[in-house]
């Protein structure tokens, strides 16, 4: 039986969660493949890092990279690590401050050199991780991803190549596990066929441990986190929303992709074709159990979920000759892809066609040019939005107005529903996105019978 097992950055960001994670693994739940992330806020702080390298704030990189060396050598002096594993950590910790200085020489990050300082994060935690299970006597060895998750070179976004994968997992991780090993690889980060460092986009190490699950034909799939499964919405957000003990794969796709965090999207792809079951639960509450996504489940809602994501950009693109003319929207998306412009809701009238942006960071002065040759653009930034999911949304007959109903004090920019009849989403601003979903689970599914709220 062969078991991954991730461990997002809640889960080990510091030597109690580490400690909590190791006992999940010793008490609940065996693996043989440990995937980690960095340590929660590591990323997030070296790409802030980055950008202040590059734009000259030599203090603000000084004190917060001084923060980052700090975590790692307390975390790495309560596990008691080796003098060799002390030796790794100071190199890499090395490494980490070196190519923040290339960056501020340069006063430019390259995405390529991005990438290279990224994986630190992850190269760290996971060095740190397995010698905390040898210090447990799990006798476990650190295989470096960038051996075995192969991608192409799309640097911050790259995808993977499973048929090279599974080669490379044969050749790296099989001797390891053979040898009754417990493999520790790290989440996110990949490299090319030629050895140039990629990672996965962010929160990407969900998907590394399911390539690594379809790679060793793994039995199941374990995502420790620090919530107890996958809610009916995002439990930060609507507090009295609820674990689902199971999930299909089609339902847990579409909560992920739009917008449900807990799982980065493309997770599920490398599980359905293995059709590898995965189970979501809590590091820090194991015996609450979870959410296990399988190819089918028993009972399917009509609304199972509501999940929200912000930072929504919305382009309209307008032009009066679009009115019966051919090739227009071939053009405008053409242009998109090009710039690597991720479009996620489209509508369009006789003149006008609306997409959101999930990347808006692509969205620059180059693009915009050449967009406005095809079409006059209004751009308005700060939206969020809102998806619900569930079965034959469009085919039940009142559902539409019972969910806007809810919603009569709301402007609502955009509606897109009909395409799917797993999801109707829309737009609203980000600023009321909380108090909309709060709403919309409100009235979809705590109204539902059996819904019980629980009060302390
Ligand atoms: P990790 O560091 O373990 O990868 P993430 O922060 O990426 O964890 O994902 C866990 C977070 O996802 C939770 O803390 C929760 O706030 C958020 N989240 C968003 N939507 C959902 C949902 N539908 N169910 C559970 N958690 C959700
Ligand atoms: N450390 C990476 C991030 O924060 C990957 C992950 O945590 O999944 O995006
Ligand atoms: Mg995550």
């Amino acid at each position: 039986m062969c078991i991954i097992a991730k461990f997002g950055g809640t889960s080990l960001r510091d030597a109690p969660a580490m400690r909590q994670a190791i006992k999940v693994l010793c008490q609940h739940s065996p693996a043989n493949v440990i995937v980690a992330s960095a340590l929660s806020g590591v990323t997030n702080a070296l790409l802030n890092l980055a950008t202040n390298a590059a734009g000259h704030c030599k203090d603000q990189v000084q004190s917060q990279f001084e923060i980052i060396e700090l975590r790692h050598r307390l975390l790495s002096d309560q596990i008691g690590v080796s003098r060799d594993v002390r030796d790794s950590m100071e190199s890499l910790l090395k490494e980490m401050r070196m190519r923040l200085e290339g960056m501020a020489l340069l006063q430019e990050v390259s995405s390529r050199s991005m990438d290279l300082l990224l994986t630190t994060g992850e190269r760290l935690s996971s060095l740190l991780l397995a010698e905390a299970l040898n210090r447990e006597g799990i006798n476990s060895a650190v295989v470096d991803a960038r051996k075995v998750i192969i991608t192409n070179d799309n640097h911050g976004q790259a995808e993977p190549d499973p048929v090279a994968i599974q080669k490379a997992v044969e050749e790296h991780i099989t001797p390891h596990l053979e040898s009754g090993k417990v493999v520790v690889t790290q989440g996110f980060i990949g490299a090319t066929r030629d050895g140039i460092t990629t990672t996965l986009g962010r929160g990407g190490s969900d998907y590394s441990a399911a390539l690594l699950a379809e790679a060793l034909a793994a039995e199941e799939l374990r995502i420790w986190t620090d919530v107890a499964g996958i809610y009916s919405c995002d439990p930060s957000v609507v507090p009295t929303s609820k674990s689902l003990p199971e999930l299909s794969f089609h339902e847990a796709a579409e909560m992920a992709t739009y917008g449900a965090k807990v799982l980065h999207p493309a997770t599920l792809w490398p599980a359905v074709r293995q059709d590898i079951p995965i189970f979501v639960g809590s590091t820090f509450a194991p015996d609450d159990g979870g959410t296990w996504i399988r190819q089918s489940v028993g009972e399917q809602p009509l609304v199972r979920a509501v999940v929200v994501r912000k930072n929504q950009t919305l382009l309209t693109a307008s032009n009066l000759k679009m009115f019966q003319a051919r090739g227009f929207l071939a053009r405008f998306f053409d242009a998109l892809a090009r710039h690597d412009l991720s479009v996620d809701l489209v509508t369009t009238s006789q003149v006008k066609v609306s997409i959101t942006i999930d990347n808006p960071e692509h969205l620059n002065d180059k693009v915009l040019c050449e967009l406005k040759e095809i079409a006059h653009i209004e751009i308005e930034e700060n939206l969020a939005l809102i998806g619900i999911i569930g079965h034959d949304l469009t085919r039940e007959q009142g559902f539409i107005s019972q969910a806007f109903s809810s919603l009569d004090d709301q402007i609502i920019r955009l509606i897109c529903c009909g395409a799917s009849d797993r999801n109707v989403c829309f737009l609203v601003d980000e600023e009321h996105a909380d108090e909309v979903v709060t709403t919309v689970h409100g009235s979809l599914i705590e109204n539902r019978e059996h819904y019980e709220v629980e009060t302390c």
